[in-house]
């Protein structure tokens, strides 16, 4: 396991006046949605097992006030592992030759959409390796089916870096959301972790495109991958604090034994979580899932997950026959179960830890609705 924060790594415990300014710190953060940097970073070099349990708790109790128990449901559907994107932690990165590759037809998309619905679901997260295949045409052409057949859902893209004339023209057939993870906010780890022709710059321009147009947008981070530092972590608050994304994804780095950084630990759940917390706290309004990353590094991780924030929870409906050929990181659950064994699985893991599934569109809280005739 990669341990980040020193005080896990070795499983110290903390003196009496340090703990005591971690706790105050965290009472500030909850009070005052922020922190400086080097309050942070306190946090991060400082925090053990006991403080982390307090900050889990501080961050239900926000995610309560706003969204109570309630847990959305959004029906994923992996529609392509092709992409041409050198991600060097991926799986399905352009480079990995042991993957067989499979896509999508705008036809078979629609059939996924319409088994999601008839189980409930009333958002559809549609998501992609960057393939070329999807041109704007294709896509316009699959939203509006989408949309006349299904007209009070709502769509979620996730399909990597776009020019802001696609995004508008997906905007205005009927996107309503838009998750770009950021992945990291420290330009050297970006850099690190990518190929050489991905770009950091561009990978924030369109995040800010996203919102400049008006989806509501999410981003996120991994928390463990190689080389990451706290002060790295810090740079992810500050910036989604900045952005003001309405969805922040947030997994542990898994390592996959296919890929350039084979042979890495991956992150751990205990930080993972305290991420999560601490997102929570910087945007008590924030709509989070409880990843599947987080249930692939442990049994319950999106449980704990719930019990420390996350609100939101993404099963799968693609065909199960292609689901263990997105495989972005290795171990990934849920691959051989069918549609509706995913949404039995789901809910009796939700309602296992005191909470209730809600089937609605599942906007953030601060959204007015924006209608398809709006646009
Ligand atoms: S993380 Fe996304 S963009 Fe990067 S290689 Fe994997 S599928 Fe492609």
């Amino acid at each position: 396991m990669n341990y980040i924060f020193p005080k896990l790594k070795v499983a110290s415990e903390n003196d009496e006046i340090t703990s005591s300014k971690i706790i105050q710190l965290i009472d500030k953060l909850t009070e005052e949605i922020n922190l400086e940097k080097d309050e942070f970073l306190y946090i991060l070099n400082n925090i053990t097992e006991k403080e982390i349990t307090y900050l889990n708790k501080k961050a239900y109790d926000v995610k309560y006030k706003h969204y109570q128990n309630r847990v959305y449901l959004r029906g994923l559907i992996e529609i392509s592992n092709h992409c041409k994107m050198g991600c060097k932690y991926c799986g399905i990165n352009y480079k990995v030759k042991t993957i067989k590759r499979y896509r999508l037809t705008v036809d078979e998309i629609l059939e996924c959409c319409k088994s999601g619905y008839l189980l409930g679901y009333r958002t559809f997260v549609i998501q992609s390796g960057e393939d070329s295949y999807y041109t704007d045409e294709l896509l316009v052409d699959m939203l509006k089916r989408i949309k006349e057949e299904m007209p009070d859902v709502r769509v979620t893209l996730s399909l990597g870096e776009r020019s802001k004339e696609s995004y508008q023209k997906l905007y205005d057939a009927g996107t309503d959301r838009y998750l770009l993870r950021h992945e990291t906010a420290s330009r050297r780890l970006y850099e690190y972790l990518h190929a050489d022709f991905m770009s950091f710059d561009n990978r924030r321009e369109c995040l800010s495109n996203l919102k400049e147009i008006g989806y509501q947008v999410g981003a996120g981070f991994m928390v463990g991958s190689p080389t990451q530092t706290n002060e790295d972590l810090v740079e992810d608050l500050v910036y989604l604090k900045e952005l003001g994304p309405h969805m922040v994804g947030i997994g542990p780095y898994l390592c996959h034994e296919d890929t350039e950084l084979k042979g890495n630990d991956s992150g751990t759940l205990s930080e993972s979580l305290a991420m999560v917390a601490l997102v929570r706290l910087i945007l008590p309004k924030v709509l989070l899932p409880a990843t599947t990353a987080l249930g692939s590094l442990h049994t319950i991780g999106r449980e704990k997950a719930l019990k420390t924030g996350a609100n939101i929870m993404m099963p799968n409906i693609s065909p199960t026959e292609n689901r263990a050929l997105y495989e972005i990181y290795q171990n990934k659950i849920c691959t051989t179960d069918t549609s509706n064994q995913c949404r039995n699985c789901i809910e009796g893991r939700i309602v296992g830890v005191g909470h209730v599934i809600d089937l609605g569109v599942g906007d953030h809280i601060d959204i007015e609705r924006v209608t398809d005739n709006d646009r």
